[in-house]
C-alpha cells in the first residue's frame, strides 16, 4: 500500500525515504523508471516529457519542487506559480506512477553545503546573466537522480543550455543514467510554453509571440548561408520592431559544446538562442540550424 496516495494509480509522497522504498519495491520486481524533474505549474511542455518519460519505461515518476537554489535573491522564487492539486490530475491524466514533491526542508536539511558546478558549458547564456542558476540545478538534478535511480530522466529542449549541463554532469560523475531530451512544445503562435508565460499582461503576451519567429527566420537565413553576425543585427531589428524592448542575450553557438559560431557563414550545426525580458518577464527560447551546403575545397 502507498504511504500516502492521491489514489491507487497515483502515489504523492514528500520524503526520500518514501521515493526510495518505491523504487526498491518496483527494482525487486525488474522494472525501469523514468524520472521528468519539474518545478510544477504544468503545462503541455512538461506533460509531453512525462508522455516520452511513459514510453521507456515500466514506472513513471515525476518530481515537483521550485528549488530555491537556482533562485538570485532579487528574481521570482517567492511569487513562482504554485498549483500543486492542478499539477496532480494533470499528472495522474498522462498515467504517472509517482509525484515526489518534497519540502526544501527535506531536500536542503540543516547543516547541508554541497554543490555540484558544471564549468565551461555552464558559463555564457544563461550562465552568465544568472551566475547562481546551473549551480543549483546540476545540485538539485543530482540529488534527485541519487534518490530515485531511473534508468532515464527526461528534460525539455526549451532549456537546451540546462539540457548539456545535465549530460554532462551525468558522464562526468559517471551517474547510471541515460539523459533524454524532448522538444520544445509552443503556444498557437509558436511561443515557446513556460510556467511564467502567466506572468504577461495581454500586450507583453502579444510581443512574446514575435520571439520565436524572428529566431525562425534568422534559421532560415543562417541556414541559407548568411553572416551570423549580420543575421543577429537583423534579429535584433526586427525584434525591436516588435516591441521587444529588452534583449538579455542573442546568440548562434555550436549545438554540442555551445562554442560560440563566431562570424561568417555557419560550419557546424548550430542552436539560435534567445532571451528577452517583456516586462519584469524573462523568456527564453532557441532554434536548431544547420549549415549551408558547403562546397569541397577543389
Ligand atoms: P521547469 O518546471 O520549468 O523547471 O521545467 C521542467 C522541465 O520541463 C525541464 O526539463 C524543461 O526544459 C521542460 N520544459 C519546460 N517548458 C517546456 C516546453 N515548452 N517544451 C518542452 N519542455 C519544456
Amino acid at each position: 500500500m502507498p504511504a500516502a496516495g492521491v489514489d491507487s494509480q497515483m502515489t504523492l509522497v514528500r520524503t526520500v525515504g518514501e521515493v526510495r522504498a518505491i523504487v526498491a519495491k518496483w527494482r525487486a520486481e525488474g522494472l525501469s523508471l523514468a524520472l521528468t524533474p519539474t518545478m510544477g505549474a504544468l503545462h503541455e511542455g512538461h506533460l509531453s516529457l512525462v508522455r516520452r518519460a511513459g514510453s521507456l519505461a515500466d514506472r513513471t515518476i515525476a518530481s515537483i519542487f521550485v528549488n530555491p537554489s537556482q533562485f538570485a535573491p532579487h528574481e521570482d522564487f517567492s511569487s513562482y506559480p504554485r498549483r500543486e492539486a492542478e499539477d496532480l490530475a494533470l499528472l495522474k491524466a498522462e498515467g504517472c506512477d509517482l509525484v515526489f514533491a518534497p519540502s526544501a526542508e527535506e531536500m536542503y536539511p540543516e547543516g547541508f553545503q554541497t554543490s555540484v558546478s558544471v564549468a565551461s558549458i555552464s558559463q555564457g547564456l544563461c550562465g552568465a546573466s544568472r551566475p547562481h542558476f546551473f549551480g543549483g540545478v546540476a545540485t538539485v538534478v543530482c540529488k534527485l537522480l541519487n534518490q530515485v535511480r531511473p534508468d532515464f530522466a527526461v528534460f525539455g529542449e526549451k532549456d537546451y543550455q540546462q539540457l548539456l549541463v545535465i549530460r554532462r554532469m551525468v558522464r562526468d560523475l559517471d551517474m547510471p543514467v541515460e539523459i533524454i531530451g524532448a522538444p520544445i512544445v509552443r503556444e498557437e503562435d509558436g511561443l515557446a510554453m513556460s510556467s511564467r508565460n502567466a506572468y504577461l499582461n495581454a500586450d507583453e503576451r502579444r510581443k512574446a509571440g514575435a520571439l520565436n519567429k524572428v529566431l525562425a527566420k534568422m534559421a532560415e537565413r543562417l541556414a541559407r548561408g548568411d553572416d551570423v553576425g549580420e543575421t543577429i543585427h537583423f534579429a535584433r531589428t526586427a525584434l525591436g520592431d516588435a516591441g521587444v524592448a529588452s534583449i538579455d542575450y542573442l546568440e548562434v553557438r555550436n549545438a554540442l559544446t555551445l562554442e560560440s559560431a563566431g562570424s561568417g557563414a555557419l560550419t557546424a550545426p548550430s542552436r539560435i538562442f534567445a532571451a528577452i525580458f517583456l516586462g519584469k518577464t524573462r523568456l527564453i527560447d532557441n532554434w536548431p540550424v544547420e549549415p549551408a551546403w558547403q562546397h569541397a575545397p577543389r
